[in-house]
């Protein structure tokens, strides 16, 4: 620490920090000396792994570059285009919906359970016009949404269902992971603050063949390397045919590199983040704060996120309470700052506050504490010592 700062300076405790160990960096080194450092063998490798993981040997799994590109692929294969609507939550991050204007389509935004603050299913359905062709549910902070009331409607309207994942690694729903219900296609995400990471990257897994080849397609270029058979004499193994106007977004396989070891610890992180959200639960019974919500009897919970809602009456507003956890050295962080107050979403759609109660109250009144592996149990008491001391 330098001189000039006082001894009794509390260190920062960041709000999220990866967890990349020695496996992860000599299978990186393995890559870069291999000489092969683009999609190739480890990109190909994690995907099988993926697909393991999740342990259904049905599913097809296309690892991309970012869960965002993940998402406009899935929509893309799904058919959505100009005159279709989009339905998603108000209450996520602009790439679950900016995708769907990728595509020339447009977006309904709704409002939220207030209880578990993923996207309200009666919401959904009131939403839901003639031009309505996709839902785009949001696993919000790793607890599944109620996909059993989504799947239903979608079935019903006959509407294509895609999983904005990228909080739900490794989420149950029903006692099945997420990945793995009957939704069209799922997107995980591997950002760096996401519960496993590649520094950048993502996987769309789906059961439809169909979606699974036009995403390969398009994930590189509109290549469409299935048309040609690189293994006979007849065809040079130069040739390719471009088939679309795709995209440019691959996985590297240094990044699938982090991810095969990343994969492997799934399980590990996840009973770590459980283990700090329960001491969180017990350290902040007693005050006036609404605690996260628990996953359903038997479910799994990712806990990517632990979002606190400040009380009506806890004397003290939000901001003011960030502050303070940072004058403490305590990092925090606000999801989200919901789509309909964005100046883009706010006046493309003439939105209102009061057309999403739900998510404007939470919003107003929440804030997220750190949650990640590498906090020591010391961390995890400052954090709760830190929010206890915050309040008035
Ligand atoms: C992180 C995140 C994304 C985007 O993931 P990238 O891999 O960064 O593209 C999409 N939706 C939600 C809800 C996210 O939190």
């Amino acid at each position: 620490m330098p001189a000039n700062l006082p001894a009794d300076r509390p260190p920062f405790l960041p709000f999220a920090l990866p967890e990349i160990g020695e496996d992860e960096i000599a299978e990186v080194v393995d890559t870069l000396k291999s000489g092969w450092v683009t999609t190739g063998p480890k990109a190909k490798r994690f995907e099988q792994d993926f697909g393991a993981f999740l342990g259904d040997p049905a599913l097809h799994a296309v690892a991309v570059n970012s869960a965002t590109a993940g998402l406009h692929l899935a929509l893309e294969a799904l058919g959505i285009g100009p005159g279709d609507e989009v339905i998603t939550t108000t209450h996520t991050f602009t790439a679950t919906a900016e995708v769907v204007r990728y595509l020339g389509a447009d977006v309904k935004l709704v409002d939220v359970d207030p209880a578990t603050l993923n996207i309200d299913p009666a919401a959904v359905e009131e939403a839901v016009t003639s031009r309505t062709k996709a839902i785009v549910p949001v696993h919000y902070a790793g607890l599944a949404a109620d996909m059993t009331s989504l799947l239903e409607l979608a079935a019903d309207c006959d509407l294509k269902v895609v999983e904005d994942a990228a909080h739900a690694l490794p989420t149950t729903c029903g006692g099945q992971l997420v990945g793995t219900l009957d939704s069209d296609a799922t997107v995980f995400s591997f950002y760096a603050n996401k519960t496993i990471t590649t520094g950048e990257g993502g996987m769309l897994v789906t059961r439809d063949a169909a979606v699974a080849q036009r995403a390969r397609t398009m994930r590189l270029h509109g290549m469409n390397r299935d048309a040609f058979d690189r293994f006979t004499a007849k065809v040079p193994s130069w040739y390719y045919e471009v088939v679309a106007p795709g995209f440019k977004y691959n996985l590297t396989d240094i990044a699938a590199a982090l991810g095969l070891h990343q994969l492997k610890k799934a399980h590990a992180f996840q009973q770590r983040r459980a283990a700090i959200a329960a001491a969180y639960d017990a350290a902040f019974a007693d005050l006036p704060l609404v605690l996260p919500p628990q996953p359903a009897a038997g479910d799994r919970h990712a806990w990517h996120l632990y979002v606190l809602r400040l009380a009506d009456d806890a004397g003290i507003g939000r901001d003011r309470f960030i502050e303070r956890l940072f004058d403490a050295g305590i990092g925090c962080s606000v999801h989200y700052i919901p789509l309909h107050l964005h100046p883009y979403w706010r006046d493309r759609y003439a939105l209102q506050p009061g057309q999403f109660p739900h998510s404007q109250h939470a919003y107003e009144r929440m804030l997220s504490l750190p949650i990640y592996t590498r906090m020591s149990d010391d961390d995890v008491m400052r954090v709760a010592q830190a929010v206890r001391a915050a309040l008035p």
